[in-house]
């Protein structure tokens, strides 16, 4: 199938809505567009899906599930469309890149990944589909237990804009590896390589009308899918003020919710730490230019070695180049909502008395007029500051100094979010302290950033609900189902 409904006139590709196997234009015939941040130029046009849509989707989804072979087929049979399209995944690595650094703005450079480990986690769960097994509970003379692993039924996906095609990729391998049919509503800023990926599953084999892809707005679209009738899971990824919301709408038919949402973590760096590493470490905190859930966007770091540690980060900090050019480290943010949002959090820090360490102002490299906002690290915050207690998701870093390991944690483990945290340590005892003390879903120890299909991640507290990857990550698109044999017949 091509992904090109119509010609626009221009150079802009278009991408329509995907339902039951077809490419189609919204309802309404609406489209919008998005503009890359990079380079100013118009990379997509896409349907503007609409409630109708939306319901046309999930009447694909429901019949997939209710009548089609993708619920019914056996665990090799899926596994096998699914290895397939990892293969094709594997095969377009250049297209996906050129994709993703288009509409999200990261340099192309920093994406070459991205095909190969979305396909190691498609091949990860192609095999899990394998291994869907119940369980058998003997019950005496009354006979046999047994448990049925099922699918769920029909998943409502919604992503966000940061790593389109890997965070969608989470949930469509595992929710299609269980038997689910989907509705996948990608966010507004970067749909294409979700879309992509539909595409290619239908061209790896997987049935029509099992995985369904509608575009348009998340208060729209999104919020269509959370109230839906047909509809018997959530799975969102994105804000924890949408997922808030995206609870309350499934709550009326009590579909099943997962939510994997947003995240401050601390990166502690004790004093025997290797400072070369731990600094690298804190360098994360800029990947993506900070637009990533996960990033250490709070440094923790013990009083003795604070000051060699801070200028470590602020040194290879400034020597992060910016631009729109494939080899440079960040590019701009993903549009400039989000850079002002990111400078309004730097202003309030200022008014707060902080010290901006390093960047704290908008720059245009090369004369470049997008939305581009440089590493910044700020010293000097009160714990209390909204600057370290709430997500900015933008490349802002805040130094918080420590003298005892339980202080350590405490401040670690202040807020509201949970998702990630880390330790930087030449000692074992203090790292398992760390481990075990730190409320987050992921702790890294002497690394940082590294994700693997065995491994499952999300969320504490109001970072999230559930997890994703590893065999944990089935668990949220499965149904265990009970099921007694008697061999003698009768009620006892
Ligand atoms: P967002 O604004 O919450 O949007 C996420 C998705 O929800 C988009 O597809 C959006 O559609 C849709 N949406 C918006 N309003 C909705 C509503 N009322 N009902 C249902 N859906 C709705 O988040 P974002 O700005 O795209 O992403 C950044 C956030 O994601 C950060 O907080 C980050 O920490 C979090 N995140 C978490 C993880 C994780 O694994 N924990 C990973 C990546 C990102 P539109 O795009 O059309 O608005």
């Amino acid at each position: 199938m091509s992904s090109t409904v119509e010609a626009t006139g221009d150079t802009a590709p278009t991408w329509g809505l995907l339902v039951n196997g077809e490419s189609m234009a919204a309802g309404s015939g609406e489209v919008f567009d998005r503009v890359s941040p990079a380079t100013g130029q118009v990379v997509g046009r896409f349907a503007q899906g609409g409630v109708d849509d939306v319901d046309r989707a999930v009447r694909a989804a429901r019949a997939a599930f209710d009548q089609g072979p993708w619920p019914r087929s056996s665990g090799s049979e899926r596994a096998e469309v699914l290895h397939e399209v990892a293969g094709l995944l594997r095969s377009k690595s250049d297209r996906y890149a050129r994709l993703e650094s288009a509409h999200v703005g990261i340099p192309y450079g920093r994406v070459g990944w991205l095909t190969d480990y979305c396909a190691d986690v498609i091949d990860f769960y192609a095999g899990a589909a394998r291994m869907l097994f119940g369980r058998s509970i003997p019950l005496g003379p009354a006979g046999i237990g047994l448990t049925f692993q099922e699918p769920v039924g029909v998943v409502a996906a919604i992503t966000p804009w940061n790593f389109p095609l890997v965070l969608t990729t989470w949930k469509v391998a595992a929710a299609l590896a269980s038997g689910c049919t989907m509705v996948v509503k990608p966010a507004s800023q970067a749909p294409a390589s979700v879309l992509e990926l539909g595409i290619d599953l239908l061209e790896a084999g997987l049935p029509p009308g099992v995985l369904n892809v509608v575009t348009g707005p998340g208060a729209v679209v999104g919020r269509a899918l959370a109230d839906h009738e047909g509809v018997d899971k959530v799975s969102f990824t994105g804000s924890t003020a949408t997922g808030r919301s995206v609870m309350e709408s499934a709550a009326r038919t009590v579909k099943r919710v997962s939510l994997e949402l947003g995240g401050k973590s601390p990166l502690v760096v004790m004093s025997d730490a290797d400072p070369s590493a731990a600094s690298d470490a804190a360098l994360e905190c800029f990947f993506n230019s900070g637009q990533q859930c996960n990033v250490p966007s709070r440094l923790v770091v013990a009083s003795s070695i604070a000051d060699e540690m801070i200028g470590a980060v602020i040194e290879k900090a400034e020597r992060q180049r910016l631009g729109p050019d494939d080899d440079a480290d960040l590019g701009p943010l993903v549009d400039e909502r989000q850079l002002q949002t990111v400078a309004s959090y730097v202003d309030l820090a200022r008014r707060e008395g902080a010290d901006v360490l390093t960047g704290g102002e908008r720059v245009y490299p090369a004369d470049q007029r997008g939305p581009y906002y440089p590493p910044t690290v700020i010293d000097g915050v009160e714990a209390t500051s909204r600057v370290v207690a709430e997500e900015i998701f933008g490349p802002v870093l805040t130094v918080q100094r420590f003298d005892e390991l339980d202080e350590a944690i405490d401040v670690a483990n202040s807020g509201h979010f949970g998702l990630a945290g880390g330790v930087f340590t030449g000692d074992l005892d203090v790292a398992l302290a760390v481990a075990r003390g730190l409320r987050v879903g992921t702790v890294w120890v002497n690394t940082w950033n590294k994700t693997y299909p065995e491994l499952p991640t999300g969320g504490f507290k109001q970072s999230g609900l559930g997890r994703e990857l590893g065999l944990e990550g089935l668990s949220p698109y499965l149904e265990t189902k009970t099921v007694q044999l008697n061999p003698h017949g009768g009620s006892r």
